[in-house]
């Protein structure tokens, strides 16, 4: 029988009110009721909704030109738009190749690394080994690196999967090792990987530095990040951050590299780099690198919306709204104390086992058993019931069941970089009756 509500052909079956107008932090539906927008959608509109001065950049974009072919033209917001990132881009990753999206920016960067592999006359090179859980998009060559079987498996045998190690989730080791410790160990992991591969087959190696959707905002022991990044110099072998979901930002940094010091060789950016005002991304790899290619031939790749002036001239608006309103700064200010918020809530609920994260890319996750971390029984679906309970109550979070290896129920908190103490007390005041209403629900 069929359900057809629409005809547009949406993932699942969950319907959603339509969406009437968003400002800030809010979203409302065509009923007029307020949602607050507590993962920035996922994790994209990280300068919140309706910024009038983005919308102004677009609009006078927009009386000039809405496409120009960048085989025909050079834009001015496009140009504009690659000085600005390369100055806030760590050492010399100075060159800017824009596409439309995450998943674009990842087959991007995997081309690149490819084709620049090739000029080096080491074209044995091609293996892109990946960590399990991960998420690097949902196109066949992002797929082909990321690390979460419900999305992948169903496209065997047409997928080719690249070799993976185990992302850090340290939290979940019961061992007596210090973090510093911890770190290394999981970073070697990778040596062994490469080893095992044969170095002279292996071409990068790539990681989200902070985990998005797929881990919950994991981030690594620090002698992780050094440790790896040395592992990828020994063997000649590309180090790639997927900042699509933690750059431009999000963790209290521009980059999430910024933290640990480290200059990958390519970096992967989308989401909060128009911040849903425009598809917007962009590959950033150096000079070098970039000139090997273009002196070979030039670039095998590239897509038609690629530098888009109107998706250009927003991006230039959303770098600049963030520098005016010292929005990392604020986003690192207000991540620690929402952290500390959600920390408070370990001592509440005894089923919240884990808070995580960096600036305002936080997660916590739910379990049976705080010593064991045990998760919650699958079938509570508890992923879906808090996100479902939130959404009644008028707040929006993003959820996953995966973690580690094993399954796990973790929620991101991940508001605009402009939100406020009092904003902030909102959202705990609706995760707080989320949570109570669960409980209930389960009698956890
Ligand atoms: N890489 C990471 C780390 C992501 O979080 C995502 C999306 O969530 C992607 C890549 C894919 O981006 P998109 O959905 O824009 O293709």
């Amino acid at each position: 029988m069929s359900n057809k509500t629409s005809n547009l052909f949406y993932q699942s079956r969950a319907p959603r009110p339509f969406l009437d107008r968003a400002e800030g932090i809010y979203m409302y539906d065509q009923s007029g009721k307020r949602y607050i927008d507590g993962s920035s959608g996922a994790m994209v509109s990280n300068i919140g909704h309706s910024n009038p001065n983005v919308l102004e950049a677009m609009k006078a974009q927009m009386d000039k030109s809405t496409f120009g072919y960048r085989l025909h033209f050079r834009t001015e917001p496009s140009e504009d738009l690659a000085s600005m990132v390369a100055e806030r881009m760590p050492g010399n990753l100075d060159r800017v190749f824009f596409v439309s999206g995450g998943s674009e920016a990842v087959e991007s960067a995997i081309k690149l690394a490819r084709q620049y592999a090739i000029t080096q006359g080491k074209s044995s090179r091609w293996k892109v080994i990946s960590r399990f859980p991960s998420y690097h998009g949902s196109t066949f060559g992002a797929l082909a690196l990321t690390g979460y079987d419900p999305l992948a498996r169903p496209f065997d045998p047409m997928m080719r999967d690249m070799p993976k190690i185990a992302a850090p989730a340290c939290y979940l080791d019961r061992d007596n090792l210090t973090d510093e410790q911890r770190g290394l160990k999981y970073a070697e992991l990778l040596r062994d990987e490469i080893i095992k591969q044969g170095p002279e087959t292996v071409l990068a190696f790539i990681m989200e530095p902070i985990g998005g959707a797929s881990t919950g905002a994991l981030v690594a022991p620090d002698s992780y990040y050094g440790r790896i990044a040395e592992i990828c110099k020994e063997f000649g072998i590309l180090l790639i951050y997927d900042e699509v979901m933690t750059g431009v930002g999000r963790t209290g940094s521009f980059l999430a590299a910024n933290h640990w010091d480290i200059e990958p060789d390519i970096v992967a950016m989308s989401k909060g780099f128009a911040a849903g005002y425009a598809p917007l991304g962009a590959v950033v790899a150096r000079e070098t690198m970039v000139e090997a290619l273009l002196d070979a031939g030039g670039f095998l790749h590239g897509y038609t919306y690629a530098g888009n002036p109107l998706a250009c001239a927003a991006g230039v608006a959303v770098l600049k709204e963030i520098d005016r309103l010292s929005l990392i700064d604020n986003c690192a200010a207000m991540g620690a104390l929402l952290k500390s918020r959600l920390e408070g809530l370990m001592e509440r609920y005894p089923f919240i086992g884990d808070v995580r994260g960096k600036g305002l890319l936080l997660a916590f996750e739910l379990v049976s058993d705080k010593d064991s971390m045990t998760p919650l029984p699958k079938e509570y679906n508890c992923y879906l019931e808090l996100v479902e309970l939130a959404y009644e109550r008028g707040l929006i979070i993003y959820s996953r069941r995966t973690r580690g290896g094993v399954e796990g129920d973790h929620f991101l908190v991940a508001p605009a970089m402009i939100v406020n103490e009092s904003q902030i007390d909102e959202i705990m005041g609706i995760l707080i009756e989320s949570l109570d209403a669960l409980a209930a629900k389960f009698d956890l």
